[in-house]
């Protein structure tokens, strides 16, 4: 029936009921995760429009299957299908099946903090991961497809190619090599173990003809600020024209999606020459992607990333799209942003380009005169910071505490995470880095932690109802009593790691309260 099926796992497969960042409670391990969340709430099933097409999904697919249907594919040959439908799609005809992979063994920075941090046990992502691939390797065994495996998690299945009988471990952009690999399995030619996508030129990118899921359109690839914990880094970094987001916009706007985000490393380094920024280019994406949103009712473009110094250089941008969109603080924006550290010798040594056009020794300044910029216009930062680069010392965690401490003293509303470096496939620091566990870290390590978590909590307690804009009432409610329940336990979590990390292996590695069973012990108990 159809010749090439495109599907990832249900934790990749989702809409996470319209609020991207649930995505990170499937980085939980699934022991403290209860069913009724993560498949009710968390992860819901992504309905198909013929019983085997996705009616929208995750973006990362969208792309490839424009890719194969620009490079001459045809539409009734390919189709995304979501984890559920998988069964119903495959048959005698398909000739190669494409997994898309996030975090597929639970490696992933936030996942392996979330591991470390509360006792360890699989992941809801890895679980995921394991459950499609049983399902996928027994339609393999009864219709001899080709499996090809890529997407931002690939890196992690390194070495675990036989056990999922991966033909092919994909790397990189879809558009300019992806078509060819997969025309050579249906012609039963060689194809190379792993392969790594060529950069497609910007407008060369096909439009996608699936909505993505809760409206994500990509504006630019890649990041020049090279940083060497950082994978996006490596790849060429480009900004994709104006007049293709405006139509992958509308597109999904008149799909009836109700959201606009767009994804970037760094939304203000759209349309900028290397790390030449471009103002009058940002302006004009938003200008007209606002001006299109509201003809469609929207009145929010979210965006995933944004960079301290990048605002700083563009204070008047910041400001400017803060109007724009009328934000106040009943309708923030919440930017992903990276702090790193608060030691001056760690930018140096390892992400120089991030203070870029300031020095190593202006960071700390950089991060708390941002956050005010950010603050006045609205934009609540999620931050996150780096535990175990591997030459830290106790003096540069003290600078990092220092630095938090400047945050909290100035006001600051946002969060601050603390995720353990990784030795993430294709960074610059692969080879350096490695898997940490608290027990590895020195005592400062763990106090600068403690004071992330710390001021994310207060900040938490305020922020939930802005947060928790889900479409569904009673889904709404249900969410806030649970994220209520958990910042309280969150509460006595850190008071009790803050004591000492034991606490972690004698008491939190035995939760588990993923069946009603647990859940109901788990709420006696407390
Ligand atoms: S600024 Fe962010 S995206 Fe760019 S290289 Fe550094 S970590 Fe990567």
């Amino acid at each position: 029936m159809v010749k090439v099926v495109l599907v990832a796992d249900r934790a990749v497969f989702t809409d996470y009921h319209g609020a991207d960042f649930f995505g990170f409670g499937l980085c939980m391990p699934y022991r403290l995760v209860p069913k009724f969340v993560e498949y009710r709430i968390l992860a819901p099933e992504i309905p198909t429009v013929d019983g085997v097409r996705a009616k929208f999904a995750p973006l990362g697919l969208c792309k490839v299957e424009a890719a194969l249907l620009s490079a001459g594919f045809k539409r009734e040959d390919v189709a995304i299908v979501p984890p559920h439908a998988l069964r119903r799609a495959v048959d005698k005809d398909t000739a190669v099946v494409g997994v898309h992979v996030l975090d597929p063994k639970g490696l992933a920075p936030v996942t392996w903090t979330l591991k470390v941090i509360s006792g360890g046990g699989p992941s809801c992502t890895e679980l995921e991961f394991e459950n499609l691939m049983k399902s996928v390797l027994e339609l393999k065994h009864r219709y001899g497809f080709r499996l090809v495996v890529g997407g931002p998690g690939s890196w992690q299945l390194r070495g675990w190619e036989d056990k999922y009988e991966i033909d092919v471990l994909y790397d990189g952009a879809s558009e300019v090599t992806f078509p060819v690999v997969v025309k050579k399995l249906i012609n039963g030619e060689e194809v190379p173990r792993y392969v790594r996508g060529e950069s497609p030129l910007p407008e060369a990118i096909p439009l996608i003809v699936t909505p993505s899921r809760n409206g994500l359109v990509q504006i630019t690839r890649g990041c020049p600020r090279r940083c060497k914990f950082c994978n996006p880094t490596m790849w060429r970094f480009l900004s994709i024209p104006l007049d293709h987001i405006l139509k992958e916009v509308e597109f999904n706007l008149r799909a009836g999606l109700k959201g606009i985000g767009l994804v970037t490393e760094d939304v203000l380094l759209y349309g900028a020459n290397g790390l030449e920024l471009n103002p009058d280019a940002v302006k004009k994406l938003f200008s007209k992607t606002t001006q299109l949103a509201s003809t469609y009712g929207v009145d929010v473009i979210s965006f995933s990333h944004v960079s301290s110094a990048s605002a700083l250089v563009m204070k008047n941008v910041v400001k400017y799209i803060s109007d724009l969109e009328n934000l106040s603080d009943s309708k923030p924006l919440f930017p992903q942003i990276g702090l790193e550290t608060g030691s001056p010798r760690i930018v140096a040594k390892y992400f120089r380009g991030k203070a870029y056009p300031w020095n190593p020794e202006d960071w700390p300044n950089i991060i708390v005169e941002a956050a005010k910029l950010f603050n006045d216009a609205y934009w609540y930062p999620c931050y996150t910071y780096i535990i175990g680069f591997p030459d830290a010392t106790s003096e540069d965690y003290i600078k990092t505490i220092e630095l938090l401490d400047r945050l909290r003293d100035e006001g600051f509303k946002g969060w601050a995470f603390p995720l353990l470096l990784i030795p993430m496939g294709g960074t610059l620091i692969e080879k350096e880095a490695q898997f940490l566990r608290l027990r590895m870290l020195p005592r400062e390590a763990i106090d600068c932690m403690v004071e992330g978590w710390r001021l994310s909590l207060n900040f938490s307690e305020t922020a939930i109802p802005k947060l928790i804009k889900i479409r569904n009432p009673l889904i709404a409610r249900i969410m806030k009593s649970l994220a209520e329940k958990a910042l309280e336990a969150m509460r006595i979590w850190i008071e009790g790691v803050s004591k000492g990390v034991d606490v972690i292996e004698s008491e939190f590695s035995q939760v588990n309260i993923r069946n009603w069973g647990g859940l109901v012990k788990a709420i006696i108990s407390h």
